[in-house]
């Protein structure tokens, strides 16, 4: 069966469209220009079953039906929305494209017809409040909710809480959709995911430091600050492996209870100074490199902790580790550095 991967070329969704091949799908990626077209088919080594079509407007269901509509799929996992801070118009770069990008994906597959299910790539911060502070008793599960609003995204005092917003207004955007649309003869699931952090696929490595995805950006910043430098302070303390992030997006086609739920993808909770600790210990070149700080100090003891246990007894998934992800991510980061 054909599933469609919006932003295709992206961190994440390369990952997913891997996880697909590997698992016996047909795959049809979207990208927003031409020249990602053959550096997608080129990630996944032309495999037979993969096509990458061009959809030039992530906001208009138009320009999905004409790159879908010849080879209609059964379920989208929508991943295209942007995750950076790199913009000082809020509305049009970050929040726009979440939030029309988030119903138009969803009208495009009421018109397109035989689509059954729609996985929503979402996130921890479609969860988080960050209004309530560290509450140390806390522990956040998918039934939370975080209050911002598109309004919010456009008056945000910074690109960070624009994007958080962005996410949020999205999320609620797809499902006041669906409610709006009953008996449209296709589902969705919402995957929250916490920092994605993991390897990149061959062929999918960034050209240098400075192109790393957001996320990664993070690990990156952690293990190349320096020995005797103090360890970055932590932004967003979640965080899950891509592979782990892949496989639930695929899972969710393989399990029929998955029909309508949210689901929050989080290994736990971590610091930077936890990355920092592991990464000395499995790092076996580049040691030097990574601030030593206060070894075993950790910040989570003092705020809110992630239960995800549900997603890993619904989807069936063990989270990966801080420490076999690092062991797969921190020597392609140095590579990277050094090829570039
Ligand atoms: P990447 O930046 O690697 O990929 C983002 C994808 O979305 C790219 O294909 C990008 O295209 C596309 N995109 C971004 N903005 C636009 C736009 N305005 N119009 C059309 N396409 C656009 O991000 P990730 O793989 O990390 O993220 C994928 C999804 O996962 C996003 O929805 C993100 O919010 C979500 N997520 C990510 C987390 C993480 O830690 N990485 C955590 C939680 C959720 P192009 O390359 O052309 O810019």
């Amino acid at each position: 069966s054909l599933v469609a991967v919006t932003g295709a070329n992206g961190f994440i969704a390369q990952h997913c469209v891997a996880t697909l091949l590997s698992q016996g799908y047909k795959v049809i990626g979207t990208v927003r220009s031409h020249s990602k077209v053959q550096q997608v088919l080129d990630t996944h080594a032309q495999h037979p079953d993969l096509s990458v079509v061009v959809v030039e407007d992530i906001t208009s269901p138009d320009s999905y039906l004409s790159a879908l509509q010849p080879n209609p799929p059964v379920a989208i996992f929508h991943l295209a929305a942007p995750f950076h801070y790199n913009t000082t118009n809020f509305e049009q770069d970050l929040v726009i494209p979440a939030v029309k990008g988030s119903t138009a994906i969803l009208e495009a597959a009421k018109l397109l017809g035989g689509v059954k299910r729609i996985v929503h790539t979402n996130s921890f911060v479609c969860i988080y409040d960050a209004e309530k502070g560290a509450q140390p008793e806390k522990v956040y599960t998918a039934k939370d909710w975080s209050p911002l609003t598109y309004e919010d995204g456009v008056n945000a005092p910074n690109a960070p809480t624009a994007y958080r917003a962005s996410k949020a207004a999205g999320e609620r955007a797809a499902w006041k959709w669906m409610d709006e649309n009953l008996g449209v003869g296709f589902d969705i699931v919402s995957l929250n995911p916490g920092m994605v952090f993991g390897a990149f696929l061959p062929g999918a490595r960034p050209i240098s430091p400075a192109h790393l995805n957001t996320s990664n950006e993070i690990v990156w910043n952690v293990v190349s600050a320096g020995r005797d430098s103090e360890v970055p302070p932590t932004r967003a303390p979640v965080w899950v492996s891509v592979k782990d992030t892949a496989l639930a997006h695929v899972k969710t086609l393989q399990v029929p209870e998955a029909s309508g739920e949210r689901y929050l993808l989080a290994a736990g909770v971590y610091c930077n100074q936890e990355i920092a600790d592991v990464a000395r210990e499995v790092a076996s070149k580049q040691g030097h490199r990574i601030p030593v700080g206060s070894p075993g100090v950790r910040e989570a003891e003092n705020h809110f902790g992630v239960d995800a246990s549900e997603t890993e007894k619904a989807l069936g998934i063990r989270w990966q580790g801080l420490s076999d992800m690092l062991k797969e991510l921190m020597p392609q980061l140095f590579e990277i550095e050094e090829k570039s």
